[in-house]
């Protein structure tokens, strides 16, 4: 059982290795004529070598991490670390769970910490100091933390109440988990930013018109002070009903004429009137049922425990066999289908924006955001197809084209 759980684990690995390697090689991709205008000639270089330092550092992270990982599986530490936490199935679930925890953002802070604080910094892309860093890591293990927690306890507790029933209710739990984080979203970027209405002017009178062109009301316009940690662009929408906010950088702002924010803003218009937030809410809840599956699956294994030295379940230990195992594999298919879906969604918003007359204004503003957010131009297809949500900018700009000429 032991050995099978590790070859499952090696593969996982190496697949992902795999992908990591052809994601680096595709700097060297010829551009695609229609973002040529991107980057200029020593941009593009100096692209290829940020790409390039981040490419080789992801690897060496997934190597490592992966590496400590199968020493504690192959060392039975987990239960070791459990047998401190007593007899009691929660105790020792709880136990499991925090020696992973604790590992795992251990290993993960010094590619953190060069990652932001030295190749972004390089870049220039970097505005967290070292307070923000600190601050951001100690938040995000505290974050993590918790949600590992509160699914392992729901875990546990939903088997020992149910048995096989649980997976209706861990499912069940898990998709408002998922609801829940959407609807509070808001909130928690709250805590580590600051949000402003966006101030009275032409724009947001433009702005508005979108709006109340379709019938359509929003909480609010605002602007967020996203240039405190980065110099990266970006604007989403999130929320439901009377709770919708369209939340746009501060860094947008600065960069982008009006009719590019507007053409933005029109995308994410798009979106609203698509219902794109909750259609993507009901495949995560999918998920969310496969991976019910996959934990009672890892539950109802008997033999898998006393091999990794364990007396019996263990509910942590099959929570992480579950993320380290069932999920690469199984997970990651399903994830597949979601990012096709949401590609799909950003042809269509797109198409919004040009419907409302900003398609020039989008094509430029999205190769500024291009420009600005470093994007890769002309990645793999197959890590398109696997993991990007968003098409690569190339074929949106050619998609944008192609709605306008059919419009004209
Ligand atoms: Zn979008």
């Amino acid at each position: 059982m032991k050995l099978w759980i590790l070859i499952i684990f090696a593969v996982a690995t190496l697949l992902r290795v795999a992908l990591h390697l052809v994601h680096y090689r595709s700097a060297k991709n010829p551009v695609p004529e229609n973002v040529a205008d991107v980057y200029d000639t020593e941009t593009y270089l100096r692209w290829q070598r940020y790409f390039g330092e981040g490419g080789r550092l992801a690897m060496i992270e997934t190597l490592v991490s992966s590496a400590i990982m199968a020493l504690l599986l192959i060392f039975d530490v987990h239960a070791v670390f459990a047998s401190w936490f007593g007899q009691n199935p929660v105790a020792t679930a709880v136990g499991v769970v925090l020696c992973q925890i604790v590992v795992e953002w251990v290993c993960s802070i010094p590619f953190n910490y060069i990652s932001t604080m030295k190749i972004e910094e390089k870049y220039g892309f970097n505005r967290s100091t070292l307070g923000t860093f600190i601050k951001d890591e100690i938040l995000g293990f505290f974050m993590s933390g918790i949600v590992s927690l509160l699914i392992v306890l729901v875990l546990c507790g939903s088997h020992l109440w149910l048995g096989n029933w649980m997976i209706l209710l861990f499912a069940g739990v898990m998709c408002v988990f998922v609801v829940v984080m959407n609807l509070i979203f808001p909130l928690l970027s709250r805590l580590q930013n600051k949000f402003t209405p966006l101030p009275d002017g032409a724009l947001r009178d433009k702005l508005t018109a979108l709006l109340t062109g379709h019938g359509y009301t929003v909480k609010a316009i605002e602007v967020m002070d996203g240039s405190r940690r980065s110099s990266k662009s970006n604007a989403f929408f999130s929320g439901f009903g009377k709770q919708k906010r369209i939340v746009l950088y501060d860094t947008l702002l600065e960069s982008m004429d009006e009719d590019e924010i507007c053409a933005v803003f029109a995308h994410e218009l798009g979106h609203g009137l698509h219902h794109d937030i909750p259609k993507l809410l009901l495949m995560n809840c999918g998920n969310m049922v496969l991976i019910a599956l996959l934990a009672w699956g890892a539950i109802s294994l008997p033999a898998l425990y006393p091999a990794f030295g364990f007396d019996g379940v263990n509910y942590g230990f099959a929570f992480l066999i579950l993320g380290s195992v069932g999920m690469p594999l199984i997970s990651q298919l399903y994830g597949m289908l979601i990012n096709a879906v949401s590609r799909s969604a950003e042809y269509k918003a797109d198409a919004q924006a040009v419907e409302e007359g900003y398609g020039e204004s989008l094509v430029s503003g999205l190769k500024k955001l291009s420009r600005e957010n470093f994007s890769h131009l002309s990645p793999s297809k197959l890590v398109v197809v696997l993991e990007y949500s968003h098409p690569p900018v190339s074929a949106r700009v050619e998609a944008i084209e192609a709605r306008m000429d059919k419009k004209a």
